[in-house]
């Protein structure tokens, strides 16, 4: 024999890591059975073949006032109440028969209530085979003539199976048959007639593509689990001389009633991680009978024992285990290869459960109540089982499953860790008793849909040619053709290569020795021997040759298969790497998606900002772009309006002087006259004084010679003290005049008419001539010329006359003087004084807030003022005397306080004008300083006109006063302040 190169190829993958993706859901089946009794209530509805509907029962609906409501539940497909047990096994049971024959597990179990018709589904009932009976037919008839000869299969105690010599099943076979009566051919045994109508089906069934060039053979196992142990129903309990308690078949003895509980059995995992129950007994079975047989003994083992040991069969789970062995035929055909690692074994496992009720409702008491608990426990455990596989499935958890926690799921772990096909058929029984526990076997079988198990493998088949067994079997036929033709004996399979070496040989001749003298015979054998021998000398020769060619052939064959095997392995290694790359690829792919995505999401800001700034810059600059035209239009305006007003201004300027020219003129003319006048009365009065008696003397009136010789005439005050720039060209013929204080007190008594002494108006007349004279000169150079009127920018300017409103100047007394003719109020009077109220001077006290507090003693207190910081309007309006408190620093650097006092005026243009009378210093001496004293005590209006140059701007940026040079102020002559507050914004 050539011994096949090994390439090991695992017998099943291991469970854990299941090499295919693909699942299926758990296939879940509704079965209804008949109710008992016709009149009986009935709950449920098939609606499809597909849904159930469940109605709850009169005298639930009447205990919970009609609430309850109609529910419906799905299956795979649901089987009425006329099925059949064939319809019921074609689509349940076939399609895992079928897997089995094609090396892949299956699990089939019944869930329900007890007397649902979980038996009479799995077992079935007489005359109705189950589904059981009907996979063990449709096994056998799938394999039939591929099956091994007994014993051939052997399966070890790990849960696997072993294949044996030819001869070693044949010791094997033969210590069997001594052992026991067991008839060689179990079609030929009497079939027990309990059973017998079961295993006849009415269709044989046969599962296609089974691989001919295998051989096969069936093993059983029967267990039942109850109160979570589990017991072989198929052990050979071994015979106690003394205390005997079982036969072969199960059945007790007859002198002996006394049962011992049957060793319960262990789970074990075997190396490819499969459960299995240790020292399990594995029935070889040939033929569905045989099996049937072993089934059924184990039935009745299971009812003995449970009717003896008073257990209700309905508690305990009843687990059928089909395993099927097979293994590819060798090179020849003809044997099994000897070779385990090629043995292929597949189970189908049927189970029949335990009835799914509540405790309460078994009427069970004490040790009874703990098996119905257990029971419940245990499918309470596989309810669990499949809540969390569910969960694990849908959620991608990986919670633990608690399979260990009862047998029955511990023992098919596999099924739904691994891989195989898994399917329930869930039987319901339609009465109304029942109603509530269907409700929980429908919640269970709806949510065991939802799990998937692992979809099984094809497994990989050997390396020989196909059709093995065929030419095998042809080569056999010819052959016993043959040898029948020549009417020689047939006897079994060893005289077959006998036979086929005897047809290439002549026949031997006669051989039968005639006599001693018989020298034919014996030569002729010789000779035939002699040829024989010489054949076969050649035709060993031949089968060396052929046999070493064969051999090399093999040997070219296996080191093929070797270098394809090598092939493939490095295939798969790069299959793997390219798997690898992919998966790198795919989580870069994943990355760069998740970062492109963020990114886009960024771009999406950013566009979103972007549109909001160019909105905004849009915006902004269409308000620019209006701005601008608005500008525009308004520097237009203000162009337009500056030509207007240059011309207007100019109109009013030529106009005013043109007017003013005329008016001087008049009044001079006027004056003089009225000088000249004067003049005379004078004389004449001074000639009566004088004289005591004098002639009259006509007055006559001054000549044009005598008016443009003013010099010549006494100097009289000019009756026009015009602070009016326009008026200054106009004056300078009256320059020597204005050696006179430019405005003169208007209580002056000489100006006042009345009667008064003569003597007295002169006096004083001189009197006032000299001090202002004398007043002139003490003045510093610049401030007499100052005063004496020459022009200059500053005098220009302090001597205008400031008005709120409007920069007109004021023309002093105009009015008066045209229509009177004579000298009224003071020279310089453009403002309306403000009568006195009844409640006497009202002041505006204005202090800047830059004023420095000294702790003085001497603090001015002015009742009733307004107080103000800045000078307003409003204020004025209301006082008719303003006081300026002034601060700054003297030059012997001591801040000295002056307060600048001034009457209030209405203006004809309706604004406020103050016109400075006053100004009292307020000066701190250190005792210590004798220079300053000296100093301070000289203080007066010589030695305060010096810093007044200096101050003066900060004066008057500070309280917006104009200051005029006046008679009879401290100032000196001429200094008049005018205030005009600050404009408004309006
Ligand atoms: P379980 O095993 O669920 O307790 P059984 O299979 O023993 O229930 O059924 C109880 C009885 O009901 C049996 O006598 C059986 O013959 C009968 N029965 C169950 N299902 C059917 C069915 N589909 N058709 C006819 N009879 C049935
Ligand atoms: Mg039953």
């Amino acid at each position: 024999m050539i011994r096949q190169t090994k390439v090991k190829t695992p017998r099943r993958p291991a469970p854990k890591k299941p090499s295919n993706t693909q699942k299926d859901p758990v296939g879940v089946y509704c079965r209804v059975r008949p109710l008992g009794a016709e009149d009986e209530e009935c709950c449920i509805e098939v609606i499809s073949n597909t849904t159930i509907q469940l109605h709850a029962p009169d005298g639930l609906k009447a205990n919970r006032n009609g609430e309850y409501k109609e529910t419906q539940y799905s299956f795979k497909k649901v089987f009425g109440i006329k099925t059949t047990q064939r319809e019921l096994f074609e689509d349940v049971a076939k399609p895992l028969v079928e897997d089995l024959t094609h090396c892949k597990n299956g699990l089939l179990f019944t869930y329900g209530v007890t007397g649902s018709g979980k038996t009479h589904t799995m077992t079935g009932s007489p005359g109705q085979g189950g589904l059981l009976p009907r996979s063990l037919d449709m096994i056998f008839n799938s394999i039939g003539p591929y099956q091994a000869k007994r014993f051939v299969f052997k399966p070890d105690d790990k849960n696997g199976m072993e294949v044996q010599t030819q001869v070693d099943a044949l010791l094997d076979r033969q210590k069997r048959d001594s052992q026991t009566n067991v008839p060689k051919t179990p079609s030929r045994r009497i079939l027990d007639p309990e059973f017998a109508d079961m295993i006849s089906p009415e269709e044989a069934y046969k599962a296609d593509g089974v691989d001919e060039d295998s051989s096969y053979s069936v093993f059983v196992s029967y267990i039942e689990i109850y109160n979570n142990y589990i017991y072989d129903l198929l052990e050979e309990t071994p015979f106690d001389p003394i205390k005997p308690k079982w036969n072969v078949a199960g059945i007790p003895l007859r002198h002996n009633t006394e049962f011992i509980q049957p060793q319960s059995k262990i789970l074990r995992e075997d190396q490819n991680h499969n459960m299995y129950v240790a020292g399990c007994t594995e029935v070889e079975v040939k033929s569905t009978e045989e099996a049937f047989e072993v089934f059924w003994r184990g039935q009745k083992k299971r009812r003995i024992a449970n009717t003896q040991l008073n257990r209700e069969s309905s508690r305990s789970h009843s687990v059928f285990i089909i395993k099927l062995a097979q293994a590819p035929l060798d090179a020849d055909g003809d044997n099994v290869l000897q070779d385990k690692n090629q043995v292929n074994v597949s189970q189908l496992c049927l189970v029949d459960l335990a009835g799914s009720e509540r405790t309460s409702r078994t009427r069970a008491e004490g040790s009874r109540l703990r098996e119905a608990g257990n029971i419940n426990q245990s499918l309470m455990t596989l309810r669990t089982c499949i809540e969390v596989l569910r969960e694990n499935q849908m959620c991608g958890m990986n919670k633990m499953v608690p399979y260990r926690d009862s047998k029955v799921t511990h023992l098919f772990k596999n099924y739904f860790d691994g891989e195989g096909k898994v399917r329930m058929v869930v039987c319901v029984n339609p009465k109304a008793d029942d109603y509530e526990e269907t409700l929980l076997v429908m919640r269970f079988a709806e949510m065991t849909q939802e799990v998937e198990v692992a979809r099984p493998v094809d497994r990989p088949i050997c390396g020989f040619a196909a059709g093995r067994r065929q030419k095998n079997q042809a080569f056999k036929e010819e052959l016993t053709h043959r040898l029948e033709e020549r009417g020689g004996p047939v006897d079994g399979e060893s005289q077959t290569v006998l036979s086929q070496l005897l047809q290439s040989f002549t026949p031997l001749p006669p051989c039968e020795i005639s006599g001693p003298n018989d020298d034919v015979t014996l030569p002729k054998l010789i000779e035939a021997l002699e040829k024989r021998h010489k054949i076969r000398q050649m035709m060993i020769g031949e089968y060396n040759k052929t046999a070493n060619m064969l051999k090399s052939i093999l040997q070219e064959q296996d080191s093929n298969v070797l270098s394809k095997d090598n092939f493939i392995q490095e295939q798969r290694g790069k299959l793997g790497e390219k798997d690898k790359m992919i998966q790198n690829q795919k989580n870069e792919i994943d990355r760069l998606e998740k970062k492109s995505k963020m990114l886009e999401y960024k771009i999406e800001i950013l566009q979103k900002t972007t549109n909001i700034y160019e909105e905004d810059k849009r915006s902004l600059r269409h308000e620019l772009e209006s701005r601008e035209q608005r500008l525009q239009r308004e520097v237009s305006d203000k162009r337009r309006m500056e030509a207007r007003m240059q011309g207007i201004v100019t109109d009013a300027k030529l106009k005013w002087e043109k007017e003013c020219e005329r008016r001087v003129n008049a009044k001079q003319l006027e004056m003089q006259n009225k000088l000249w006048v004067k003049d005379e009365k004078l004389k004449q009065l001074k000639a009566i004084v004088t004289e005591g008696k004098t002639e009259n003397r006509q007055p006559h009136r001054p000549s044009r010679e005598k008016d443009k010789d003013p010099p010549k005439r006494s100097a009289s005050p000019s009756p026009v003290p015009s602070p009016y720039n326009g008026c200054q060209s106009s004056l300078s013929s009256l320059e020597p005049m204005y050696n006179f204080p430019q405005t003169v007190r208007p209580d002056y008594p000489f100006l006042r008419p009345g009667s008064v002494s003569v003597t007295s108006c002169i006096s004083e007349w001189e009197q006032g001539v000299t001090q202002s004279r004398r007043q002139s000169s003490h003045m510093p150079p610049d401030r007499r010329k100052r005063a004496q009127g020459l022009p200059s920018t500053l005098e220009r300017r302090r001597g205008r006359c400031w008005v709120r409103d409007c920069e007109v100047p004021v023309l002093p007394a105009d009015v008066d003087l045209e229509t009177t003719g004579q000298w009224t109020g003071p020279p310089v009077r453009p403002l309306h004084r403000r009568s006195h109220s009844a409640g006497g001077e009202r002041w505006v006290d204005h202090k800047p807030t830059t004023n420095v507090d000294l702790d003085t003693v001497m603090q001015p207190n002015i009742p009733n003022a307004i107080k103000v910081t800045a000078p307003s309007e409003k204020a004025l309006s209301k006082c008719d005397k303003y006081v300026l408190t002034h601060q700054e620093v003297a030059s012997d650097g001591e801040i000295q306080t002056k307060l600048i006092k001034g009457e209030v005026f209405k203006t004809r243009g309706g604004g406020q004008s103050v016109q400075f009378t006053d100004i009292e210093t307020l000066k701190q001496e250190s005792p210590i300083s004798a220079s300053r004293k000296r100093r301070s005590a000289e203080t007066g209006p010589a030695q305060e006109g010096e810093p007044m140059e200096g101050d003066w701007t900060d004066v008057e940026t500070r309280c917006s006063v104009a200051v005029e040079m006046r008679t009879g102020s401290n100032l000196g002559p001429g200094y008049q302040h005018h205030g005009y507050p600050k404009r408004k914004k309006p």
